[in-house]
């Protein structure tokens, strides 16, 4: 699995009963970014890991919101009526030092609207939920064609989104695939927005700020959006640029 989220002892599925349960096909088709080969793959062994905190856990300290001036914030409760898995271990993200960005390199679809948006990541919160046997969707935020920003896991909660480097990694999905499509400039403005609001509120400098390529074996976030990551954070790119403000302006 390209992001087994460490230390998941939940109930796993195998070939067969995905087959006999009809599940196989999604999860070839709903998976994020995880490169498909790998989709049906044996679960590596899991490293040995200190016992996590199982949900529920003791109330958490309300998250600091993320200063979004412009940016539309879907809440979570917006696509999504399903908590945290219960029973199946997740552990604290205990502070944030480094920012991933993804795309979901499934096969294009035209999101139109809220609705059909909220179905689509919904379906990427089963899939890793159902055959994964992951605690919830392995992202912390999704940001659509049309610029919004959707709540995923909770930002206090350790993503499942490259495997091993999960810790004190947020994980920002852009709804495409970007090796066949490319971003449109609504969810490029989204995304270096919320980036510089993310960094700010976490104190992350740009050189912390990977995509999922640069950190893990896998494809993506596709060609096109690495393209736009590596001129966005270079000098004169419209994040740098964010960056050296201090995101002041
Ligand atoms: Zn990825």
């Amino acid at each position: 699995m390209d992001q087994a989220e460490r230390g998941t002892t939940g109930p796993r599925l195998g070939r067969r009963e995905l087959i006999g349960q009809g599940l196989l096909l999604g999860s070839l088709l709903l998976v994020g970014c995880g490169s498909r080969r790998n989709t049906v793959a044996a679960r590596p062994p899991l490293p040995a890991a200190p016992a996590p905190a199982v949900f529920p856990a003791a109330p958490q300290p309300a998250p600091m919101p993320v200063e979004t001036p412009g940016l539309v914030v879907m809440k979570r409760a917006q696509w999504t009526r399903s908590g945290i898995a219960p029973g199946v271990p997740i552990y604290d993200m205990n502070g944030v030092s480094r920012i991933t960005v993804h795309h979901d390199g499934m096969p294009p679809v035209a999101l139109r609207g809220e609705q059909e948006t909220a179905r689509r990541i919904e379906s990427i919160r089963a899939s890793h939920v159902n055959a994964r046997g992951w605690a919830d969707i392995g992202y912390h935020y999704v940001i659509d064609p049309a610029g919004r920003v959707w709540e995923g896991r909770p930002s206090w909660k350790q993503g499942a989104h490259v495997k091993d480097q999960n810790e004190h990694n947020i994980g920002v999905l852009v709804l495409g695939n970007f090796d066949v499509q490319r971003p449109t400039p609504q969810a490029l403005a989204s995304l270096d927005q919320f980036l510089g609001a993310l960094m700010q509120r976490h104190r992350v400098p740009l050189g912390r700020v990977y995509t999922h390529r640069e950190i893990g074996q896998s494809a993506c976030p596709g060609a096109n959006l690495q393209q736009y990551m590596n001129q966005t954070r270079a000098g004169g790119g419209r994040l740098a640029m964010a960056a050296s403000r201090g995101f002041r302006a």
